[in-house]
């Protein structure tokens, strides 16, 4: 009997790891203001340019890290794979779309203009034929891809390879903002991030992207397993469709999600805190003197919120972390009369690692009532 026991442990241990193995990550953001938060990659690369990697397994990743679109963005300009691998400028997106129809993921159509700076790396979404931006003047190709009615950002804009001292705007950016042609920016990229082009994007109204311009296998370079994510793009969106994706990217509906941080407009990240910690009040924890709310994480991000000199000032000193898919208390002790005929109480906290600027953390009203 003990021998069928250990068997069955066994057979039920290699089961669960191979279930975990096939795993898609639960990676879900409660829906903001009306819209889904949709999780997406819009720059990466397979061996039909210079990646290492089949387009369909792009898919497989996205799929197991719980995103819901991707965009494999060849370099038009550069592809050392040539000689053995010689489909056209649109043969990655078609391989990797016949796979992401059976996943349920959303492959964009998209390619890397891939140009010396000045103007350097952009992005065209959305496309609808990647061989006609192969010309040799860089004004054209964006000219082309306008008119397939392209979403065109710039891409990595602080790589040192291509920006040495540090990121400059140029005019040939000026033109090509002022055009229309550039509507987005990364502001992440592969492990960096560039507080210029975060600038920049505020100041003249540009999509934020973070995205992984993964060229290895995604298991290679980001530890998925431990929670740790690729840059991602979170878009705002009624749905997961090209319509609605184009249109969102087209809003500047978009956050961006890298190495722990939570980067975005605070039009977007207020209400995002909001829908991603449920504020309740807790009356059997509640005694004359003490208010007791329970705070519920309904994201599976973690979430750390830090005093004020506010909150310290109304007797809520400590930091307060909300593990993802988790409730916590937090309780307001009321120092004297006039506090306890007060109705509710209003406490400004930060949100550890959420920016709305380089420098500023996103600040959370929480509101204790009875
Ligand atoms: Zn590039
Ligand atoms: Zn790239």
């Amino acid at each position: 009997m003990k021998k069928y026991n250990i068997l069955i442990a066994i057979m039920l241990s290699a089961i669960q790891g191979m279930t975990q193995e096939g795993a898609r990550q639960s990676f879900h953001f409660p829906d903001v203001n009306g819209y889904q938060v949709l999780k997406a990659d819009l720059h990466t690369h397979s061996v039909f340019s210079d990646g290492m990697v089949w387009p369909s397994l792009r898919v497989e990743e996205a799929w197991r890290e719980g995103l819901d679109i991707i965009a494999i963005t060849e370099h038009i300009e550069y592809r050392p794979n040539k000689a053995d691998v010689n489909g056209d400028h649109n043969r990655s997106f078609a391989i990797a779309k016949e796979q992401a129809d059976k996943a349920g993921i959303l492959v964009i159509p998209g390619s890397e203009i891939t140009r010396k700076m000045p103007p350097g790396h952009f992005n065209a979404l959305f496309i609808t034929d990647a061989n006609k931006l192969e010309v040799p003047d860089w004004k054209e190709a964006f000219r082309e891809a306008r008119r397939q009615g392209a979403f065109i950002f710039w891409n990595h804009p602080g790589w040192k390879a291509q920006q040495p001292d540090s990121a400059r705007w140029m005019p040939e950016h000026q033109m090509l903002f002022d055009s229309g042609y550039m509507e987005g920016i990364e502001i992440a990229n592969y492990e960096e991030w560039y507080p210029s082009a975060l600038r920049w994007a505020f100041n003249r109204n540009l999509t934020l992207l973070g995205n992984s311009d993964i060229h290895g296998a995604i298991y290679q370079q980001y530890e998925v397993h431990k929670g740790k994510h690729r840059p991602i793009t979170l878009i705002f969106a009624k749905n997961s469709t090209l319509t609605e994706i184009h249109e969102a990217l087209k809003q500047r509906r978009t956050a961006v999600l890298f190495d722990g941080m939570v980067i975005g407009r605070e039009e977007w990240l207020t209400p995002m805190i909001k829908s991603t910690i449920e504020v309740n009040p807790y009356p059997s924890a509640s005694t004359e003197s003490r208010i007791t709310m329970v705070l519920e994480n309904k994201s599976d991000l973690d979430v750390m919120l830090y005093p004020t000199p506010q909150s310290i000032a109304k007797g809520v000193i400590y930091p307060v972390a909300i593990p993802a898919r988790s409730k916590v208390l937090l309780s307001l002790r009321l120092k004297d009369d006039e506090m306890k005929a007060m109705p509710s109480h209003t406490v400004q906290m930060t949100v550890k690692d959420w920016y709305t600027k380089e420098n500023t953390t996103l600040t959370m009203d929480l509101t204790f009532k009875r």
